[in-house]
């Protein structure tokens, strides 16, 4: 490929960088991606082409589901060919998932695809989206002089620092610093130069075909521990009717209550063919669960350690395992396996 064949197709679904301030209400509201151009005029300076697709209605990042992960990876599998690399605009609420779900449906990537969104709208004055999006366009279509993609994975761009989509997390609200990777390094990092630390991102998979996704399983629940938790909420989370794993948010290094019920509640879970997955509620650091007894304990009722993954991580490539008919030992076998480099085992 040469650089005369360089384009972007630019997926925008919604969030804070396509809204404008609604004059009477002050709320903020969506608008389309032509608009989205009149802002950033810069766009038309790249000299390569960009095409666009817009979700319609645009989604707030709340609304975002498995439906909306498919669209996208429909999107980009039908388009694959014709682009360089693709640009997502998403909200931040969410973005950790989706970047998280899209690096485990589209397997064998060979070309970048890079989330963005910004904490300001982009007719703001200060807004931090122009400078995401531009970047994150570049970044898209980045190669080595051989010609392969600089970047072949579902990343975020954000505030300077592009990452491994599958191990972030939105940590702040106010800041433009949004997101984190605490437990991988930054995959490049933007100032005057795009460094890139080639040590860190995957390895190209240009000869593979790319194969995409589409089955996902959502009978998953997400039970946070906290001191003085219930049996009965337990107990009411195992029983769910139809579900299938569960992502346990734990203590430090993977620790949990000793208390007799609660392993017993786990341990009846597991016996019953539902996969728990131990994550921890740090933001940083991995579980360990033969480091302490309390850990050693859930891993006796046939807990998995989920070692250093995100929730959202975690969350998703369960749904991804439950949606291909796994049965849980092989579902349990896969979590402690990394598929897109979203844990270090
Ligand atoms: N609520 C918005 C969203 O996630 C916030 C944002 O874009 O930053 O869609």
């Amino acid at each position: 490929m040469n650089v005369d064949d360089t384009s972007v197709l630019l997926i925008y679904t919604g969030g804070t960088i396509g809204m404008i301030e609604n004059a009477e209400t002050g709320a903020l509201e969506n608008f389309n991606l032509e608009q989205l151009q009149k802002y950033i005029p810069e766009l038309q300076n790249f000299g390569f082409r960009i095409d666009t697709y817009q979700f319609d209605p645009p989604m707030d990042s709340s609304d975002m589901d498995p439906d909306a992960w498919q669209k996208l990876v429909r999107i980009i599998s039908d388009h694959y060919e014709a682009y360089s690399g693709f640009v997502i605009l998403h909200g931040t609420d969410t973005m950790s998932y989706t970047a998280s779900a899209l690096s485990f449906m589209l397997e064998n990537l060979g070309k970048p695809v890079i989330l963005t969104g910004s904490q300001l709208p982009i007719g703001v004055l200060r807004t931090d989206g122009k400078e995401n999006l531009l970047t994150s366009i570049e970044i898209a279509t980045a190669r080595h002089l051989s010609g392969r993609p600089m970047v072949p994975e579902v990343c975020i761009f954000f505030e300077n620092h592009l990452m491994r989509g599958n191990r972030t997390t939105k940590m702040n609200a106010e800041n433009f610093n949004a997101f984190r990777s605490f437990n991988y390094p930054v995959l490049a990092s933007a100032g005057i130069h795009i460094k890139y630390n080639n040590g860190q991102i995957h390895a190209y998979q240009g000869k593979s075909k790319l194969k995409p996704h589409y089955l996902l399983d959502t009978h998953i629940a997400i039970l946070k521990l906290f001191p003085g938790i219930q049996e009965e909420v337990v107990a009411s989370v195992l029983a769910t009717e139809g579900l299938k794993a569960v992502v346990l948010e734990t203590y430090g290094s993977g620790n949990a209550p000793r208390k007799e019920w609660f392993l017993r509640r786990l341990k009846e879970a597991c016996d019953k063919g539902i996969v728990i997955v131990n994550v921890t509620q740090c933001r940083a650091g991995m579980v360990e669960m033969s480091r302490y007894e309390t850990g050693y304990r859930l891993m006796k009722v046939g807990v998995v350690s989920g070692y250093d993954s995100t929730t959202e991580s975690a969350v998703t490539k369960l749904m991804f395992l439950l949606g291909h008919n796994y049965s849980p030992d092989e579902v349990r076998q896969w979590m402690t396996q990394p598929l897109a480099g979203e844990i270090t085992v």
